[in-house]
């Protein structure tokens, strides 16, 4: 009964976010992600139970963006241990997630993982040794076997379309490179971040690759439930940037956000979520996903606090 409960309120949610009239806008600076339709949502719910629940576009593939760094973190974390945090911070930000200056104030240490520049940090330490496929090989197992779903693969041409316009990741990459944090040329590193972010998930294959996050016994072999918690706590501190306090005041559980307009939320011990809907907001975090979460965590009562 609870589950259908749950279902129908999906399903309600979706209605209303289908037809909310503020969307956000999508994102320009990627051309490729300019010419999707902002009109789309789609959740979808693992939980703890085994069930997945799901709501409009949940099927509807998208680029993943800046949630690819939730998995990188995740093998950079499993391979380094603590001493990744000699190169990359685990404090939140008060700027925006490309920021240049927040880097030069902190000598070249990115403030946490999620922001750019500790993203391109945390990828070169993914890959200290990069393998033969285009060196994502690892990220794609990973990914793959989170979600159990092997279809997962990465939009090429998103790739290409954000590298010939990555400018200010390049920006970030040379200042990295020039206080001796990045041990992999710019160029490679680039192509392979851009590569990463062009990952395209579903909703629902998002949501199952979530739960390895949410401390449920089956996904406990991709890593270890102490380094999940710390990713839990970095994305409430910093999953969506300058806008992470407003997050976690509003909805109360750890979230990634990407400029493609997809979240992964988890609510520990209970649910791994993926919502969608691609116009953002001022922060470039999906707004009606934001909106969406919010709504889930006061009818759930999930809020961690
Ligand atoms: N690929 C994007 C970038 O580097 C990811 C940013 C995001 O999703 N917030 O700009």
């Amino acid at each position: 009964a609870a589950l259908e409960t749950l279902q129908g309120f999906l399903v309600g949610l979706d209605a209303r976010m289908k037809r909310a009239h503020k969307r956000g806008r999508v994102a320009h600076y990627i051309p490729q992600l300019a010419s999707v339709d902002v009109h789309q949502f789609g959740i979808s719910v693992c939980l703890a139970s085994g069930e997945r629940l799901s709501a409009g576009d949940a099927a509807t593939p998208f680029s993943i963006q800046s949630i690819s760094k939730v998995f990188s973190l995740a093998i950079a974390l499993g391979r380094h241990g603590d001493r990744l945090w000699k190169r990359v911070g685990k404090e939140p930000s008060n700027y925006t997630f490309n920021s240049v200056i927040e880097l030069e104030q902190e000598g070249g240490k990115p403030r946490n993982p999620f922001v750019n520049a500790g993203a391109l940090v945390t990828t070169d330490a993914m890959l200290d040794a990069p393998d033969a496929g285009g060196g994502l090989d690892r990220l794609m197992d990973f990914v793959r076997t989170a979600a159990g779903d092997d279809r997962i693969s990465i939009d090429e041409q998103v790739a290409a379309s954000e590298y010939r316009t990555a400018y200010r990741n390049f920006s970030l990459a040379y200042f990295l490179r020039s206080c001796g944090n990045l041990h992999m040329e710019c160029e490679r590193l680039l192509q392979i971040y851009c590569r990463q972010c062009a990952i395209t998930m579903n909703c629902e294959q998002l949501a199952s690759a979530g739960r390895f996050l949410a401390g449920f016994d089956s996904a406990a072999h991709l890593l270890n439930p102490a380094q999940a918690r710390s990713i839990n706590a970095l994305m409430l501190l910093a999953g969506h940037y300058d806008g992470s306090g407003d997050f976690a005041y509003s909805v109360g559980f750890p979230g990634k956000s990407g400029v493609g307009g997809g979240i992964l939320a988890v609510v520990p011990g209970h649910a791994s979520i993926a919502v969608w809907s691609p116009g953002l907001n001022a922060f470039g975090n999906s707004l009606l996903g934001t909106r969406a979460l919010q709504e889930l965590s006061e009818f759930t009562g999930w809020s961690v606090f």
